[in-house]
């Protein structure tokens, strides 16, 4: 993409400070907020943070040949020799051109998702089956913050038919500003649990937060809403308010895309469903998890409401493969382990509980702590070791704050100190169950990372 710098400054109502006369017309094709990664040509994006102010590496910008710089220092702005577009707020100018962006490209549909879980999972789902049928782009990783959406709606060529961008929050009001940035033509929930409950307050909070997304939708734009979720009522009532066309999934008999059945074998879930066309279809999927029927429901969803029919959204589904520490199946000499090391709520820790449950053989969990759940934080952990013994889970391997005051005594529980003495133990119990299909399941938030028991447990068995 060739922008001008006219198109900047027009589209964030900035001031242009240059000696040059025609300045207007010099162009760039990136916009770069980290100074290292300046190549010659791009547009430098001197963000203010809580440790750096951007501004400080405006020269190492320019020895690096940036073209233009988007500042909010006025006193920096005026000493520079390449022009500078100065706003009163560099990241919410960010914002506003990669808005103006968003519009300026022929995008047959873009796709708005969040939700407290799932959101990585269903996009990527939906990648895999946009990918068959147009050029797509999708938000890369995880990157669905104030600054990770700006820089995938950037990233958005004339090219591409199709975009899903991955929203997330962890307060009130910042699904708000992303979807206005985006500006779906479909935005759709996962669904709504406790996660991030120390920023929302409560669950009432998570379920306004997530609702905002439908605010930025496009005219002639679809909500897509679960109907299995807290919050789905007051989602479809704000839909009702602002003249929204919903399409719903779920379980329940409303639901337009409705999971009937959902298995699980070796190899992933088979899923039954019933299409807004009444029709029945049955997928078999590779990943493991019966909640990801829910997520295969909420993408065929989207999909149906850009208009495409199963037949166009099936080989996407059947082609998906698990993303990275999402419930990622290793085989062991004996069993399996399913790695879920990513990141962790209530909500997913029960999913992952049920997920290896589903497997035939003893079963033993390696837990590390959930983080962000504010005064709920023990009764949520607590709530995870109920759960898992109700389940029936043979050994429950817990570490951490949160775990660690949680009360249990029953032998089949045990709190660890470190990862490696929780290492050594889950070594023992597959060593002493040498010959039994043992199946673990590994899961933390990501500031537990437990990636380093799942990582030693698939190379050690
Ligand atoms: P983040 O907030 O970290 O971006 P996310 O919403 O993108 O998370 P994923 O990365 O897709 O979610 O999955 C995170 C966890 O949630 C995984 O452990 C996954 O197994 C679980 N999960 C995914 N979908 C669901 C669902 N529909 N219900 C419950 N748990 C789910
Ligand atoms: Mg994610």
């Amino acid at each position: 993409m060739t922008w001008t710098l006219k198109q900047l400054s027009d589209a964030v109502k900035g001031q242009v400070i240059s000696a040059s006369a025609d300045a207007e017309s010099i162009t760039f094709e990136r916009m770069i907020t980290d100074s290292r990664q300046i190549q010659d040509g791009d547009c430098y994006v001197a963000l203010q943070g809580q440790k750096f102010d951007g501004h400080d590496f405006i020269p190492q910008a320019i020895k690096h040949g940036v073209a233009v710089i988007l500042a909010s220092n006025p006193e920096v702005a005026q000493h520079l020799d390449i022009p500078v577009v100065l706003v009163s707020d560099t990241r919410i100018a960010l914002g506003q051109f990669a808005a103006w962006h968003r519009l300026q490209c022929p995008l047959k549909t873009l796709f708005a998702i969040t939700g407290s879980n799932g959101k990585t999972t269903c996009k990527t789902m939906l990648h895999s089956v946009l990918a068959h049928l147009g050029h797509t782009l999708a938000t890369e990783g995880n990157l669905n913050n104030d600054y990770g959406v700006p820089r995938t709606l950037l990233n958005i060529q004339p090219s591409h038919d199709y975009a899903v961008i991955e929203m997330g929050a962890n307060h009130g009001g910042e699904i708000q500003y992303l979807t206005h940035l985006a500006q779906p033509n479909v935005a759709m929930i996962t669904q709504a649990s406790k996660a991030h409950l120390e920023g929302f307050g409560s669950l009432q909070g998570v379920i306004n937060t997530k609702g905002e997304i439908f605010e930025g939708l496009l005219p002639g734009g679809k909500a897509i809403i679960n109907l299995d979720s807290p919050g789905s009522e007051q989602w479809l009532a704000s839909c009702q308010a602002l003249d929204r066309q919903v399409l719903s999934f779920g379980r329940s008999e409303q639901a337009d895309v409705r999971v009937l059945k959902v298995t699980q074998n070796d190899i992933g879930i088979q899923v039954d469903l019933k299409l807004p066309d009444q029709s029945q279809v049955q997928v078999q999927l590779s990943v493991l998890g019966p909640h990801n029927a829910m997520n295969v429901a909420g993408v065929i969803a989207c999909g149906w409401a850009a208009g495409l029919n199963w037949a166009q959204i099936q080989p996407g589904l059947v082609n998906f493969r698990a993303v990275s520490g999402r419930l990622m199946t290793y085989p062991l000499k004996q069993g399996v382990l399913i790695d879920d090391s990513y990141n962790a709520n209530p909500t997913s820790v029960k999913a992952g509980i049920d997920t290896l449950m589903g497997l035939n053989g003893q079963h033993l969990v390696c837990l590390g702590s959930m983080a962000e759940l504010g005064e709920q934080s023990l009764a949520a952990h607590q709530s995870v070791i109920d759960y898992a013994m109700n389940a029936g889970v043979e050994s429950i391997f817990v570490m951490g704050a949160g775990y660690a005051e949680c009360q249990s005594n029953d032998a089949k529980v045990q709190w660890f100190a470190s990862h490696d003495a929780m290492i050594e133990a889950a070594q023992n119990t597959i060593q002493q169950n040498v010959e039994i299909k043992m199946n673990i399941l590994v899961k933390g938030s990501r500031s537990a990372g437990m990636e380093v028991v799942s990582q030693t447990l698939i190379s050690n068995n």
